[in-house]
């Protein structure tokens, strides 16, 4: 008998929501049309896309024109700075954090062989972002600033308000990778400077494949994907009404869910940590314990592999995340925490758990019903452990 799947891995991606399904499958069936087309089969879904950009621009308070429809959060982010290099070219210079997405790193690491200047803003211990490190970072010539909401491996939020205030101050354009943040934070663009904020449908339960970039009116703007004349020029494409309308549904659902959401798995995900610092020695809860998403969890497990643990944690049906990647044979410790200046058996050994609101209390019993064991056999086995803790 396989054991029951326990699912807490909502950072790397969701389940549809069984609404947002019921929400897009008339568009997979009968209601193909293309939006675009001069007959009414096709050009009356345009009113169902209008809905949809109506419901996610309510949830992060924006207006319905300043939502761009694209695939995923990598290319709102791409989409993002390429933009605001193309609208400023005399500007050769770009600031973001040491801590950011693959999304947005291997962006910059491109623009810098092309001939861009990137300052990469280091975060403090507890992973932290500091609004006075991004102002010392600024100059002249620094055409954007893009600082992520909430962080994917710690959910540690830096502080947007401030940091996009100071950036305004500066005159640069802010963009934020929004994409753990929507959905779970309370997010008011009518009140925080953000000039351009990407997020991703899959991290909100809604499919894989849709994402959008917030423009905020007045920025300027160049499509990054050329075609037709969809989103207004603003990304080519013939529109993918079944994923705009779930991304519609998911954002509905989040905005009206929010608070009791926020309520029920705040408590699940504090009774997981508490009973994981309690039932095994030497584990560390990492990033900034109050700044930091109600769904997630990031401890670190002294003397182990995080991989270890996550391999035997599958094994008993549980999904969870680990900071590093493996990749060709070496394991390279998480860029996340080694930014936050962990020692480097802590960065190897992390574990991510994060939460949504599917989990229920028997899964975190599950957790802290397998997991101490398996610390117990892994230590046991690793020629790091001190004597001591295996008594
Ligand atoms: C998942 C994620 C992305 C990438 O989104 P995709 O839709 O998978 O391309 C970007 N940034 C952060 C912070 C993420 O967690």
């Amino acid at each position: 008998m396989t054991a029951p799947l326990v699912y807490l891995d909502n950072n790397a991606t969701t389940a549809v929501a069984p609404e947002v399904l019921e929400a897009m499958l008339p568009y997979l069936r009968e209601a193909y049309g293309n939006p675009s087309s001069m007959h009414d089969f096709g050009g009356r879904l345009s009113k169902d896309l209008d809905a949809a950009r109506g419901r996610l621009a309510a949830l992060i308070g924006a207006h319905p024109d300043e939502i761009v429809f694209t695939s995923c959060g990598t290319e709102s982010d791409n989409t993002a700075l390429a933009s605001a290099l193309e609208t400023h070219p005399t500007k050769r210079h770009l600031v973001t954090t040491a801590v950011e997405h693959p999304a947005i790193i291997s962006q910059m690491n491109h623009l810098k062989k092309k001939g861009y200047e990137v300052t990469f803003v280091g975060v403090r211990p507890d992973g932290v972002c500091e609004p006075e490190a991004i102002r010392a970072a600024l100059r002249p010539d620094t055409a954007v600033v893009s600082v992520m909401w909430a962080n994917n491996e710690t959910g540690v939020l830096m502080p947007i308000d401030e940091i996009a205030q100071v950036v305004k101050e500066h005159g640069a354009l802010f963009h934020t990778d929004a994409v753990q943040a929507v959905g779970k934070e309370p997010i008011d663009l009518s009140r925080t400077p953000v000039d351009l904020l990407s997020l991703s449908g899959h991290k909100l339960h809604a499919p894989k494949g849709v994402g959008a970039l917030y423009v905020r009116r007045g920025t300027p703007f160049r499509p990054y994907i050329l075609g037709g004349h969809q989103e207004n020029g603003r990304r080519g494409g013939t529109y993918a009404v079944p994923n705009i309308v779930a991304l519609g549904a998911a954002a509905e659902l989040a905005g009206r869910h929010m608070a009791e959401e926020r309520a029920r798995v705040t408590l699940l995900r504090d009774r997981l940590e508490a009973g994981l610092l309690e039932r095994v020695p030497a584990v560390h809860r990492l990033g900034n314990p109050e700044l930091r998403l109600f769904n997630t969890c990031t401890v670190s497990f002294e003397y182990i592999e995080g991989e270890a643990i996550l391999l035997m944690l599958s094994e008993h049906g549980i999904c969870a995340s680990s900071g590093s990647a493996c990749s060709s044979g070496s394991l390279e410790p998480s860029h996340v925490l080694r930014a936050m200046g962990l020692p480097f058996e802590l960065c190897h050994a992390s574990i991510r758990f994060s939460f949504s609101r599917y989990n229920t209390d028997a899964d975190v019993d599950r957790v802290l019903e397998v997991t101490p064991g398996i610390i117990r056999e892994l230590r046991r086995i690793s020629p790091f452990t001190p004597p001591a803790l295996l008594r």
